[in-house]
């Protein structure tokens, strides 16, 4: 590092470009610990990626959306899935809300491989675990945030978060610790208890869930 005593600091990257590095850095270690475990289950990173997604899906998931989720087309997410279902993981059925469509979910052997995975990521949790309180929630809100900014640029896939949920009640509650609500479990939603992928989300119209995004950025 060329350092000069009159700007020692000149060369250092924008706080916003250190943000993203740090964020793929994380995202690297968090991949590569799922793919070590998906290795040692003969999956491959995709189909290791789609049983995380159908994890803990009360609803049945469209093969569109779990494209949508890993960027790929639509025809390799199939190929994914296809395998999944001849390994007995994943399970193909009639949409609830559409019985000219199908849907998908983990069978009960993709529910205990997919559990197998997330334990092999524990130490992420554990480590956010052990930042104090404040700071877990400074983050949390801050990384909503940055979703927030990158929905805008349209290159994000849909969450099945609160804030794009039909659920979600902004400000029902304005200036207090609990200002949200949520229509489905009727009570408050703190800020550090918004999610980012719940079970229970069911999409809100696209103009509510522009306001919410566009609020909370
Ligand atoms: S907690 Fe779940 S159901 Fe309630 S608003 Fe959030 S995403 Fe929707």
């Amino acid at each position: 590092m060329d350092i000069k005593p009159e700007n020692p600091w000149q060369g250092t990257p924008d706080i916003s470009a250190r943000i993203v590095v740090a964020i793929a850095r994380i995202a690297s270690v968090l991949r590569a610990g799922v793919w070590e475990a998906a290795t040692a289950e003969n999956l491959n990173p995709a189909q290791a990626e789609i049983l995380q997604l159908l994890r803990d899906r009360t609803q049945g998931v469209r093969l569109s959306w779990l494209a949508a989720q890993l960027s790929v087309s639509a025809a390799s997410a199939s190929d994914s899935v296809a395998a999944l279902v001849a390994k007995g993981l994943v399970r193909k059925a009639r949409a609830e809300d559409d019985g000219r469509a199908s849907a998908l979910w983990l069978t009960d052997k993709g529910k205990a491989l997919a559990a197998r995975m997330a334990q092999a990521v524990g130490f992420a949790d554990d480590a956010a675990a052990r930042l104090p309180g404040d700071d877990q929630a400074a983050l949390l809100v801050g990384l909503f945030k940055l979703i927030a900014q990158l929905q805008k640029s349209e290159r994000f896939p849909a969450l099945r978060a609160c804030l794009s949920c039909r659920y979600f009640e902004p400000n029902v509650f304005p200036g207090s610790a609990a200002p949200h609500h949520c229509a489905l479990v009727k009570a408050p939603l703190p800020i550090t208890f918004l999610r980012i992928d719940c079970a229970e989300h069911v999409p809100a119209d696209p103009v509510a869930e522009r306001r919410n995004w566009d609020a909370f950025a």
